[in-house]
């Protein structure tokens, strides 16, 4: 229950949701929505090791920066690589979302999303981040489970739901019954490494050099995973591996649907997998509400269409995918009775190192 005291505090106070994620990182604030949406990258300055840049800026600047400064994405496998670095992204992210207010309000109380299968030490340190980053109370929340709360599926009711969230860096499948995760699956393969295998595919068959901002393009635009109704092409441009020089190759989507082919496959072959592992009343449930699917990934065109295939229950993508996460973690604030005992509890006395 909230304390009298409670409630008042939060009817002043600032209400944080934040997706904490491979490639993008967003902030919801209560009653405004999202705030800021940057991708997940921070430029460093070599030498002293201080961030100069934060998001798109940062990105911007990913593989054409100067040698003096660095590109770090923290948080690239799904895991917190470099705390330091998240802490200094999540604290210009907060004190950014903060200036926005107008009014003089106490320090913010944050949710996080995080993915699912963190280490103590690493949910300790997202903790530690956020407080440090000036929170005054910080709840996190697993990726998948914020993800559905964000989509809107029934996670606190009787009968099944599932998403599957494809991020950059991880895929997370999880089937909600009763308030809880029944079956979660969670890989290392997701949109970052569809762009590698756009970047080998161009290099072994076009001879053609290309780098991950353009194998990203290339995927969001003519990527897919299902025939489209009219197959398309793209320009490459890159630099020809037997010549040095610089070249354009044009290339079909049916070239990339086969490039990623495998990669897709893994993530069929994963929701597969965490259905053969299902309760048969609940794949029943599925069946009538259908899979939904979120995170940028789960744009790819066709995806849905070829899970529905695939696995024979019909899959659609959220409404706005790509912050389930973040507004899924802000709602949890707003029904906090209901909600909170979804929330990932830390070990007490664990430490960071
Ligand atoms: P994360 O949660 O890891 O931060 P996001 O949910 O923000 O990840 O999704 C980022 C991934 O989604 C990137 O790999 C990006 O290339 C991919 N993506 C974004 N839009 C599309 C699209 N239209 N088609 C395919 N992939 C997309
Ligand atoms: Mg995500």
């Amino acid at each position: 229950m909230l304390s009298p005291l409670d409630y008042f505090f939060g009817l002043f106070s600032l209400d944080i949701g934040i997706d904490l994620g491979t490639a993008n990182t967003l902030v919801s604030v209560r009653g405004k929505g999202i705030v800021i949406n940057e991708p997940s990258f921070v430029a460093i300055e070599k030498k002293t090791r201080r961030p100069i840049e934060v998001g798109a800026r940062a990105k911007e600047m990913w593989n054409k920066n100067p040698k003096n400064i660095m590109i770090v994405r923290p948080l690239r496998d799904g895991v917190i690589s470099e705390f330091d670095i998240t802490a200094a992204m999540l604290n210009y992210l907060i004190n950014k979302a903060h200036e926005q207010t107008w009014v003089p309000i106490p320090r913010p109380r944050v949710v996080v999303g995080i993915p699912s299968g963190v280490t103590e030490v690493e949910k300790r340190a997202v903790y530690e981040a956020t407080i440090g980053a000036g929170a005054r109370e910080v709840y996190l929340i697993e990726e998948p489970v914020a993800a559905a709360i964000g989509a809107g599926l029934p996670v606190q009711e009787t009968r099944g739901s599932m998403i599957i969230d494809i991020g950059g860096g991880t895929t997370e499948v999880a089937i909600f019954s009763l308030g809880g995760i029944v079956i979660s699956r969670s890989i290392r393969v997701a949109g970052d490494e569809l762009d590698e295998d756009v970047v080998q595919y161009m290099r072994a068959k076009h001879n053609l050099l290309i780098g991950e901002p353009t194998a990203e393009r290339v995927k969001v635009e003519i990527g897919s995973a299902y025939p489209l109704p009219q197959e398309r092409t793209a320009l490459v441009k890159g630099m020809n591996l037997v010549t040095g020089l610089p070249h354009t190759v044009e290339v079909s989507s049916i070239e990339i649907r086969e490039a990623v082919s495998g990669s897709v496959g893994i993530i069929i072959d994963t929701v597969k997998d965490a259905l053969d592992d299902t309760p048969p009343e609940l794949v029943a449930d599925l069946m009538e509400s259908g899979i939904c699917l979120a995170g940028g990934g789960g744009q790819l065109k066709g995806l849905a269409e070829r899970l529905t295939d695939e696995v024979k229950i019909r899959t659609y993508v959220a409404d706005d995918p790509m912050t389930c996460v973040a507004r899924g973690a802000g709602r949890v604030l707003e029904d906090y009775n209901n909600l909170r005992r979804l929330l990932v509890g830390l070990e007490r006395g664990s430490t960071r190192h």
